[in-house]
């Protein structure tokens, strides 16, 4: 039993959960760091490698799709985990991407047993018919039920934005969290169903809080490498005495260099603690299949 009162079993008796997620904001590298990118080459002499680049300047779209990669990289320490995509059509604020360009990269991401949710756009957290046409997109291309939301922007409303999702048919959200520093929101570290103020009572959709992203641990806080791991530390431990869950943020653009080095660490140190590190939609199957309830 934990001080909150959640008694929780994960399914190989894992001692905590850390649920990884990923929000896909853009898919395209700017021109600028191609061209640098065949200068480099021909620094190097490697002739075969810009050769490689050049036809791709041709096209007027530069695709950074690691999305694999990423799975591949978390497979290899037994994880597996979450991306949100935009579904937007041209014209839409904050518009990226057309998700239909995406259509087999998500379709191998599901195969491979990861899941596939809506990153909303920055209407959507207060506009249902919005909310509803986005969902319905991203649907379409999948050709199956999207369960999972995220906002851009960590955009949130409270009630407001659990009333629209469960309207729009989601099983779950993980919005809320603090964009400007890492940690636990509604102070527990466990999924919540949210109560509703406007109607006093629980409501159905599940919350799945975010506690740690990329850009507040490693630009908005502005810690050092090794001040962000302590403070990661700090929560990871917090989350394993009270067997909770920990959700992280991981921008598919923050998977190289130190940043991906640091997600490298933080997938190492949860597969040596013995923690399940999964989806949330695995996670909101769980709590929902246990029926795990405040007593
Ligand atoms: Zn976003």
């Amino acid at each position: 039993m934990t001080e909150k009162g959640y008694y929780c079993e994960y399914p190989e008796a894992q001692p905590f959960a850390i649920c990884l997620t990923h929000d896909i904001d853009t898919v395209y590298r700017p021109i600028r760091s191609k061209t640098l990118e065949i200068l480099s080459a021909l620094k190097n002499r490697d002739l075969a490698r810009a050769g490689r680049i050049v036809p791709q300047l041709r096209s007027k779209k530069y695709p950074e799709w690691n999305f694999n990669e990423i799975a591949a990289l978390e497979e290899s320490y037994g994880a597996r985990s979450s991306f949100y995509f935009l579904a937007l059509e041209e014209g839409d604020r904050t518009y990226a991407y057309a998700i239909e360009d995406l259509e087999q990269e998500m379709g191998a991401l599901l195969d491979r047993g990861w899941e596939i949710g809506l990153h909303g756009g920055c209407e959507a957290c207060r506009d249902l018919e919005q909310l509803r046409r986005e969902k319905r997109h991203l649907e379409k291309v999948l050709n199956r039920t999207v369960d999972g939301y995220r906002n851009h922007f960590l955009k949130f409303r409270v009630p407001g934005t659990w009333e629209l999702l469960e309207q729009a048919g989601f099983r779950y959200d993980t919005t809320l969290g603090y964009p400007d520093c890492i940690g636990f929101r509604n102070g527990m570290c466990h999924p919540f169903r949210p109560f509703n103020m406007n109607t006093s009572q629980e409501m159905n959709i599940l919350e799945i809080p975010l506690a740690i992203m990329d850009q507040t641990l490693l630009s908005y806080m502005r810690l050092n490498t090794e001040q962000a791991w302590t403070q990661t530390e700090r929560l990871l431990d917090a989350v394993e005495r009270h067997n909770g869950v920990l959700t992280i943020l991981w921008h598919n653009t923050f998977m190289t260099g130190t940043s991906l080095q640091f997600y490298r660490k933080i997938l190492k140190y949860g597969h040596e603690k013995g923690a399940w590190m999964t989806s949330c939609k695995e996670i909101e199957a769980w709590w929902q299949k246990s029926g795990m309830q405040p007593p």
